[in-house]
């Protein structure tokens, strides 16, 4: 074969050669995470489950229980307190964990199962092949599982969206529930534009950053189209500033109209979908928040604009603060392709944003745990969130419950999801050791020795009626 045209000397296809080594270590070592991943994962059935632990901390704030159990029927919870307490259910398959916590499966409230192996614009743009990325990104969502983190709501980014999701609740793809977006919402020349390349380029690409939505009537039917798409949440880009970008995007820059934005938000509580929205600065948010909207990403406030903490506060509008984006990225962001400037700017904005969160807490703002990661840098290692908020001052209950029932409001799934209290839903994990005494525990994943899943019993993804519950 040695010659043949588009084969190597050893036969093999040079251009899906060239992908391999383009992907080369980043692809490589999915698998095998992957599967390490789903070794201690568990699909909870119909079958009655009983699972006892050291400690059972159930994600309310309530002190932790010793030696607690939590027992499932039917995927849901029908007991959560002390063992010597806990029913018996003939046939129920038991488990008991030594030297463990037990508490719900943890929610990640902000992340993008894109598919990406890097960070790099440039690559990311043109590479990897499009119908390469959901496979990627279902690796993603099975590592992300085997972190204990049973649900995320994936803010938009083209990539695997809704088949991804169907996938994991259909049961023939293993990862966490998704609440997804499906893509972001944005202007010409803002966040959801990519500005490195020509704009020819950008409206024809199959990886775009988010829908280019000019125009009051533009934006409605970017709503329309999330909606008929079966999108769960509307992701809004209300300013720039991504520290991920080309350098000229670190300037935050507000973006549509008054008119637009009254339009998109209108347009999305009619149809019964939350909003999310990436936000800077005070008055972007306020304006947001005046509007309706359900969580602010990212924020970039001051400590000290109580007048801002107090709107979202009265509105009950959660704070997602990312503070993980900015740990990974300054910790890692060149190894995954992303310049100099930007790492910087990330390990510079990382301690102002735990300044506000400490902040927005004091002023009575919810504050829910969202990582932004997905797929490249702190791949699997969502709970060290909850650390970074600890570091603001949040207590390490208070840490959990922004990974639990915060998180779990955030998404729109608090009735079901976020604490492990009887009717809901029987998602989950069990670390090593007590995060309690020590938060930091949850940012390793290897401390996560189970997690049980009810992603796949059907009939509980999140719907835009469940949804519109939750909307402002
Ligand atoms: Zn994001």
């Amino acid at each position: 074969m040695t010659g043949m045209k588009g084969r190597d000397a050893h036969g093999f296809n040079v251009a899906a050669g060239q992908w391999t080594r383009y992907a080369g270590p980043a692809a490589r070592r999915l698998g095998p995470l992957a599967e390490r991943a789903g070794q201690h994962v568990q699909r909870v059935g119909g079958k009655p489950l009983v699972v006892q632990a050291d400690q059972l901390i159930d994600g309310s704030g309530r002190p932790p229980v010793r030696d607690g159990a939590v027992a499932v029927v039917g995927g849901r919870i029908v007991f959560s307190g002390p063992s010597t307490d806990c029913p018996s259910l003939p046939g129920a398959t038991a488990y008991r964990f030594s030297g463990a916590s037990l508490l719900p499966g943890f929610i990640d409230a902000h992340v993008h199962f894109t598919g990406d192996i890097t960070a790099d614009i440039y690559r990311r743009f043109l590479d990897p092949p499009q119908l390469v990325r959901p496979l990627i990104a279902a690796a993603h969502a099975a590592i992300t599982l085997g972190a204990g983190f049973t649900t995320v709501r994936d803010l938009g980014l083209p990539g695997a969206s809704t088949a991804l999701r169907d996938a994991i609740l259909s049961g023939s793809a293993l990862g966490p529930r998704i609440v997804t977006a499906v893509t972001a919402i944005g202007q010409t020349g803002g966040h959801a534009d990519w500005h490195a390349f020509p704009e020819s380029w950008v409206v024809r690409s199959s990886f775009p950053r988010g829908d280019l939505a000019d125009g009051v009537d533009r934006g409605r039917r970017a709503v329309r189209l999330r909606h008929r798409e079966r999108a769960d949440v509307i992701k809004l880009f209300l300013e720039s500033g991504g520290v991920t970008n080309t350098p000229d995007d670190l300037l935050a820059r507000p973006e549509f109209s008054a008119a637009e934005l009254r339009g998109l938000i209108e347009e999305s509580r009619r149809r019964g979908l939350p909003i999310a929205v990436h936000a800077k600065q005070g008055d972007v948010v306020r304006r947001a928040v005046a509007l309706g909207v359900s969580t602010v990403e990212h924020a970039d406030l001051d400590a000290d604009d109580l007048d801002t903490f107090g709107h979202m506060a009265s509105k009950n509008v959660i704070l997602v603060p990312t503070l993980s984006l900015y740990h990974w990225v300054g910790r890692q962001g060149r190894r995954w392709g992303i310049s100099e400037e930007g790492c910087s700017a990330a390990r510079s904005l990382l301690p102002r944003r735990q300044a506000m969160v400490r902040a927005a807490r004091v002023a009575g703002v919810k504050v829910a745990a969202g990582t932004d990661t997905g797929g490249t840098f702190g791949l699997g290692m969502n709970g060290t969130e909850m650390a970074l908020l600890a570091e603001c001052g949040l207590s390490a209950s208070e840490a959990i419950q922004a990974g639990t029932r915060i998180a779990a409001e955030a998404v729109g799934l608090s009735e079901v999801l976020g604490t492990l209290e009887p009717g809901k839903l029987a998602d989950l994990v069990v670390v090593r050791g007590d995060p309690l005494a020590s938060i930091g525990i949850l940012a390793n994943p290897r401390n996560v020795i189970a997690v049980f899943t009810t992603a796949s019993l059907g009939g509980t993804a999140s719907t835009p009626s469940r949804m519109a519950s939750h909307a402002c």
